[in-house]
């Protein structure tokens, strides 16, 4: 009778755990992969659910569909609580799961910076669930303002707010702007336009200023075309129900405020007794493992990974995931051979966002496009990333009809209304 293989346990069935469980398929072990969803999200998208465009199965695919491909990989629906090191075992809500190697890939959930009022007074845009959420959101808006006699209260009930400028807070603006004045303009008749507003609040002086000068100016005139009012180079000290409050005192009135101003590593980071560093991501090595556990790895958003110049920590960002998911199931493989892990070496692909329908921006290596030349390579690059033919498919529908004759399909509230959720309680 052969030996047993060695357990590989994977916790986080997103983009690094399954670029992990997929570089270990053809490795002499038996893989575990964790999650507390029984779907991997293509997160990119997630603002084209929350504004209509998407449904979710767009974005979001069985992550056992996923690994039944991988002969030695199988999934189990759970949330984990912690890993007892020395046991080496990952606890979870469901059971125990025993390890000879562990890759920690639990990913980020949104940072409140310690501001528990900001949680409450605001909607994220982190996850599935949350976009469905925002979705529901927005439309109940509109209904309530529907209901409404006064202009002033309408005008309140239709104020949006998004916090932080970067790619997810500008991608969600234009995306809110169009729907606003494409699809809902025509659904609500009795509305007019100029009682919306929608406000992209932005601690740096533009949105995206991530990337190279002139793309984050490019973005934020496309974005005020698009009717969204910039408030940049201020930072936004207060968030309650009645919308925000900048550090120079103005205050910007919103029934709906959407908070895209910071993520950090998942909760789980904070239970393992783990270094951690900025965001509260895992510190690890340059070969992604865990100082005096080599036999633990973290990956993607969940570490703090190093540069080789000692430079900032890498991103957080999808290619980072996938690579350093990678590297995880190479080195695992490594030291089963008996080899030294290798350091991990990220390849920057570039980056690109939206603006809404024909704008994006996009920084490529020595190439830097704005406009419908970037939206383009958007398109391009993005409908290759999507996993699955039916996915691909129903996507690309969806946006022929959203950018080509500016219909947003998915104008649904489904599940909890908006006006039952959190912050928007006691306004509705
Ligand atoms: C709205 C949005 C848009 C984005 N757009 C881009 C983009 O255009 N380009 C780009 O490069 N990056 C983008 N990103 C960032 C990108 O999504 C992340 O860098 C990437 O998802 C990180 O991958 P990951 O595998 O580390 O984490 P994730 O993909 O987040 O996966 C983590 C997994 O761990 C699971 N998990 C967490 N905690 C537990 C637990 N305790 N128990 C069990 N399971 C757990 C989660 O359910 C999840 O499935 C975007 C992010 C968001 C939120």
């Amino acid at each position: 009778m052969s030996a047993p293989r060695p357990k590989v346990v994977i916790v986080g069935a997103g983009f690094a755990g399954l670029a992990a469980a997929k570089a270990l398929h053809r490795a002499p072990v038996q893989v575990t992969v964790v999650d507390q969803h029984d779907y991997h999200t293509f997160t990119p998208f997630l603002y084209q659910v929350a504004t209509a465009l998407l449904e979710a199965d767009a974005v979001a695919f069985p992550v056992r569909g996923e690994v039944r491909r991988l002969g030695n990989v199988a999934f189990r629906l759970a949330t984990v609580t912690g890993v007892d090191l020395d046991a080496k075992a990952v606890d979870t809500d469901q059971g125990r799961l025993p390890y000879a190697y562990l890759v920690l890939a639990a990913g980020a959930v949104n940072a409140y910076f310690g501001h528990s009022e900001i949680a409450e007074h605001s909607l994220g845009l982190n996850d599935l669930p949350e976009a469905l959420q925002l979705r529901n959101a927005i439309l109940d808006r509109f209904e309530a303002a529907v209901w409404s006699a006064d202009p002033a209260e309408r005008a309140r009930l239709l104020s949006f707010a998004v916090v932080g400028g970067g790619a997810t807070g500008t991608e969600f603006a234009g995306a809110l702007a169009e729907l606003v004045t494409g699809t809902l303009a025509r659904d609500f008749p009795g509305l007019d336009r100029s009682e919306v507003s929608i406000t992209l609040a932005e601690a740096s002086p533009h949105p995206l200023s991530v990337f190279p000068r002139p793309l984050p100016v490019a973005a934020e005139r496309a974005l005020q075309r698009k009717g969204v009012q910039i408030r940049s180079g201020v930072m936004v000290t207060e968030v309650d129900k009645t919308g925000l409050r900048l550090k120079d005192g103005t205050r910007v009135p919103a029934a709906t405020v959407i908070w895209a101003a910071g993520v950090r590593a998942s909760h789980l980071a904070d239970s393992l007794g783990f270094r951690l560093g900025s965001h509260k991501r895992i510190a690890v090595t340059p070969a992604l493992q865990v100082d005096g556990h080599p036999e633990v790895f973290v990956v993607g958003d969940f570490a703090e990974i190093p540069q080789p110049d000692a430079g900032e920590p890498l991103p957080m960002l999808a290619q980072v995931a996938i690579q350093s998911g990678r590297q995880a199931g190479r080195n695992i493989g490594a030291l089963l051979r008996g080899d030294i892990p290798q350091p991990f070496r990220y390849k920057d692909l570039g980056t690109m966002a939206t603006v809404g329908r024909g704008f994006a921006v996009a920084d490529i290596g020595p190439v830097r496009f704005s406009g419908q030349p970037g939206f383009l390579a958007w398109l391009v690059v993005h409908i290759a990333r999507i996993a699955g033919m039916r996915t691909r498919a129903l996507t690309l529908a969806n946006w022929v009809s959203g950018y080509l004759f500016r219909n947003r399909p998915v104008r649904l509230i489904v599940g909890p209304r908006g006006a039952d959720q959190g912050q928007l309680q006691d306004q509705a």
